[in-house]
């Protein structure tokens, strides 16, 4: 049995993001394409001999106690399953906070696999993601990765093929975005248009990013993009730039680029820098499974 284990927990945009309906218990009926991306965070796990769970951060201002997903991964596996041991978790965080990239979530699905690994549990797929689910809604998506779709109010997913390979700009501006204000600001009578999923599936299907990219779009991105026109800007250069699309990831506020060509993305990252647009900047790539 492995006593030390070294993890990815690789973050996600969105590549189309739809709120169908509002459903009578206030949550939303959505369908999202979901994708991993190469930036990650990287989790070191170890068994401890006594019944404890240590969390351990380079990030500061990052709580390591319950509020941190990744504690609250391990506490649910040790109670679920009866473990007895202890476990020590030390994340380096790269993925940006509070940001639409499911950071939290992609550490909770690391932790849960760590843990089925480190103590032998042979949990299935399937039976993480039951347990998952308890602590966010990107968890079962987390636990997969690659590129999905994502229905119901994002429980239901289905594996799909990987889109072609691209170089991806991701920029996060300097903002604190709530996104359950997102939410409940969002008109969904007001919505001109609705993101043509079903066309996106069939690109994907084919391998056609290009008319993937054209496709691409986030309903949430009228409210975000509203507030804070610095999202449209870094998407205005993204786009200058080359990128065959621009658009805002998940509730916000972070917004990535899909480009073809490396130098492009390069101009575009110095110039967001340059223009002080965004604090946390990275190329990236489409991660598959
Ligand atoms: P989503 O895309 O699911 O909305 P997000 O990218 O907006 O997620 P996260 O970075 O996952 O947001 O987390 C936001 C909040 O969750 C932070 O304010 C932070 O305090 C808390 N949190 C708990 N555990 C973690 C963790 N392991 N990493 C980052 N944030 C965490």
């Amino acid at each position: 049995m492995e006593h030390k284990l070294v993890l990815k927990a690789y973050g996600k945009i969105n590549l189309g993001l739809d709120v169908v309906r509002r459903l009578e218990n206030g949550y939303h009926e959505v369908r999202m394409i979901m994708q991993s991306v190469g930036l990650a965070d990287v989790l070191t796990m170890r068994r401890l001999s006594e019944d404890k769970i240590i969390v351990k951060t380079d990030k500061e201002g990052l709580p390591c106690d319950e509020r941190n997903l990744a504690y609250r991964a391990a506490k649910l596996m040790k109670e679920r399953y009866g473990i007895r041991d202890g476990v020590e978790v030390f994340l380096e965080k790269h993925i940006p906070m509070a940001a639409g990239m499911a950071g939290g979530s992609a550490d909770c699905a690391a932790v849960l696999k760590g843990m089925n690994e480190l103590f032998g549990l042979g949990l299935t797929l399937e039976k993480l993601q039951e347990a998952g689910v308890k602590l966010g809604a990107d968890v079962p998506f987390c636990l997969m990765g690659g590129c999905a779709l994502s229905e119901g109010i994002g429980e239901v997913l289905t594996a799909l093929k990987q889109p072609p390979e691209c170089v991806l700009l991701l920029a996060k501006p300097d903002i604190d975005v709530s996104t359950k204000y997102v939410y409940e600001n969002l008109r969904l009578d007001a919505l001109e248009g609705h993101p043509d999923i079903d066309g996106m599936l069939r690109d994907i299907e084919e391998g056609n990013l290009k008319a993937l990219c054209g496709k691409m779009e986030n309903v949430l991105e009228c409210v975000t993009g509203e507030e804070y026109p610095v999202i449209g800007k870094i998407e205005r250069i993204m786009k200058e730039a080359g990128a065959y699309q621009a658009i805002m990831s998940g509730s916000g506020p972070t917004v990535f680029g899909v480009f073809g060509e490396k130098e492009d993305a390069g101009r575009a990252m110095a110039a967001i820098r340059e223009q002080n647009l965004a604090n946390e900047v990275f190329l990236s790539n489409f991660q598959a499974v």
